[in-house]
């Protein structure tokens, strides 16, 4: 049986403040589920706070990104050491703004997903198609394309300590959700890839959905055989919705 799992990516958002008043509201009502693994990743600033607010509850914290290096020369970089020595436990790696934004590569990304592993942290791997991508019908190949990179650099067993997430570039920040049919097909598909290689891995890993993800919609989505868990944006920044998300995977 798979854990389910719920994590919350705030993005470039908070403050000291509003991260004491977040994780104060969130302890609790986390910690009293007894199912579900849930995972706050704020900002590399907030971080030591988070993790120290976060003791003592269930909850645990991860990064947004990692550097691909161990330590260096790498100007404004930090690294899954620093990360674990925080109390990081999860680093996400590949979501669509770093690939967008900051130019990431398939194969940069496979680098961090494989730095992360270095210094103990579980990588969680974001893959999706753009809207124009989507219309032209190439979701499928886009995350073969996007998961055979990383196999290939990591090879299939190290998938049985990473989690996959599905966002579609075109829900995340929009209100559009993906349907839970056309969100379970892809994360079929991308079981599927990876079952090409080791069906028990595949069997075992832990694919979330990501993208409008909200209290409303989350109950249709976590109901699909092959969506585990929810990776939030902006719905992880209120907690009522964070917590109802958790309450409903759990
Ligand atoms: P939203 O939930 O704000 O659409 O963001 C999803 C996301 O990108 C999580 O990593």
């Amino acid at each position: 049986m798979r854990q389910p799992l719920v994590a919350g990516n705030w993005k470039m958002n908070g403050s000291r403040a509003f991260a004491g008043e977040l994780v104060t509201a969130l302890r609790e009502g986390v910690s009293a589920l007894d199912r579900v693994e849930a995972v706050l990743c704020p900002s590399f600033v907030l971080l030591p706070l988070v993790a120290e607010l976060v003791g003592g509850s269930t909850l645990q914290v991860g990064s947004q990104t990692l550097s691909e290096h161990d330590e260096g020369a790498y100007t404004g970089e930090v690294s899954g050491a620093m990360l674990l020595d925080f109390g990081c436990r999860y680093a996400i790696v590949g979501h669509s703004e770093r690939r967008e934004y900051y130019a990431e590569t398939d194969r940069q990304i496979a680098a961090k997903f494989a730095a992360a592993q270095r210094h103990g942290l579980t990588p969680i791997l974001c893959v999706g198609e753009t809207l124009q991508q989507r219309e032209r019908e190439e979701t499928e190949s886009v995350i073969r394309e996007q998961l055979e990179v990383v196999l290939a650099h990591v090879g299939v067993a190290a998938f049985q300590k990473a989690v996959v997430a599905y966002e579609p570039v075109w829900a995340i920040g929009t209100g559009k959700t993906a349907t839970p049919e056309q969100a379970q097909a892809v994360h079929a598909f991308i079981r599927h890839v990876v079952a090409e290689r080791d069906s028990e891995v595949a069997e075992q890993l832990r694919i979330l959905y990501g993208g409008s993800m909200k209290a409303a919609n989350a109950a249709g989505l976590l109901a699909k055989a092959d969506i585990d868990g929810g990776l939030i944006g902006g719905a992880s920044l209120k907690a009522e919705e964070f917590l109802s998300i958790c309450r409903q995977a759990s």
